[in-house]
């Protein structure tokens, strides 16, 4: 049998802390400033030829063809990452999904720079051009682990940097485990405390960037007394940053345990695929819940626990009406207005409406893995 060369890797990333001098730092931010204009010349260019009636096939060569002048050997990955970003959004633009493609500012709140050559050695993290950088190791990296590159990650108030290594990880092949029926269980998307589980037990997310809200408020309104630019009103800002990154920290650590005592007491999770866009665009005033909640990063994170022990992760196809059929009696009441309580007009059973429709997802789930 043929095996291919990536067949039994894993890829995953490791994301440390570094601590760049203040020569580094403006290194570093001339190689954001270089990815981001050559990003710009290109996005201009395929912006220019469609609105003269290119193809799909054109632009792509355009891309593949056009030079840009800083190239050189160190950033050429770099640039054929811009390039490949590029074309990735090509097929979007000729279906007329979007009208252009929008350029890249420099005051955005995070920017990065990728790099195909790096190496790590006692607590540094060594860059082409750029040297060893400090960095927090905490902890250490998978056995046997090869570097392919990293992301440096900074936000636009340089209060912080971050490196995002891309590993290569020899596989640990694991036994699915046989799924017991009463180790089955369904999880629906509820906007208070992320989820709801089968047996109605509220998972009680504690809404950690809701929490943060007060902080985040002072520190914007001090920035705003400053003048913008100021080294005052970059200290403000630094420290909002500073509350963002923590509450991105706090979410996916909460995220993590949760996914590991899910995946120690079931065999396996089913989970409603979510249309987030569409949720979005009907409840606008409910999206900075959905974004603090994370629900695809949190089922992300789940499937890849659960994988790692051999056990499944469910995903029930977002247009199964689970909120809408009785769980006792199997029956379709309609469509019900938000916020209350499920009550089948045909058995008379009476449930909360998420406890409701987690159970027809774990129903629905189990009938898929039998298939
Ligand atoms: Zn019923």
């Amino acid at each position: 049998m043929m095996t291919t060369k990536y067949e039994k890797n894993d890829f995953r990333i490791h994301e440390y802390p570094i601590y760049p001098t203040n020569v580094q730092q403006n290194l570093l931010a001339a190689r954001f400033d270089q990815e981001d204009s050559a990003y710009n010349t290109l996005a201009g260019h395929v912006n220019q030829s469609y609105s003269q009636g290119a193809g799909l096939e054109e632009l792509k060569a355009l891309v593949q063809n056009h030079p840009i002048p800083t190239e050189n050997e160190v950033d050429h990955f770099a640039i054929t990452q811009v390039r490949k970003r590029i074309i990735s959004l090509l097929p979007r633009l000729c279906s007329g999904k979007i009208t252009c493609i929008k350029l890249r500012r420099t005051d955005r709140s995070q920017r990065s720079a990728r790099y195909h050559y790096v190496g790590i050695s006692d607590y540094h993290l060594v860059l082409p051009v750029i040297g060893s950088i400090a960095m927090e190791q905490h902890r250490d990296l998978p056995k046997g682990a090869r570097i392919y590159g990293a992301t440096v990650y900074a936000d636009c108030y340089h209060a912080f940097y971050h490196v995002a290594l891309h590993l290569i990880v020899p596989q640990q092949p694991v036994d699915p485990v046989p799924i017991h029926y009463s180790k089955v269980v369904g999880l629906d998307y509820a906007q208070d405390g992320l989820y709801v589980d089968s047996s109605g037990h509220c998972a009680g997310y504690p809404a950690f960037r809701h929490q943060a809200q007060d902080k985040l408020n002072r520190c914007h309104r001090a920035a705003n007394r400053f003048k913008t630019g100021s080294r005052r009103w970059r200290k403000f800002r630094q420290r909002a940053a500073k509350i963002e990154r923590h509450v991105v920290n706090q979410r996916k650590d909460w995220q993590y345990k949760q996914a590991h005592a899910l995946a120690q007491q079931y065999d396996a999770v089913c989970v409603e695929t979510l249309d987030l866009a569409g949720m979005m665009q009907n409840e606008p005033a409910l999206s900075g819940k959905l974004c603090d909640n994370a629900p695809a990063a949190f089922y992300k994170r789940l499937e890849q626990v659960l994988n790692a022990q051999g056990k499944r992760l469910i995903r029930v196809d977002r247009y199964y009406p689970s909120s809408q059929i009785c769980s006792a009696c199997g029956r379709k009441v309609g469509k019900l207005p938000m916020d209350s309580a499920f009550t089948c007009p045909y058995c008379g059973l009476s449930l909360d409406r998420n406890h409701n429709a987690a159970r027809n997802i774990r129903e629905e789930g189990l009938r898929q893995m039998e298939q």
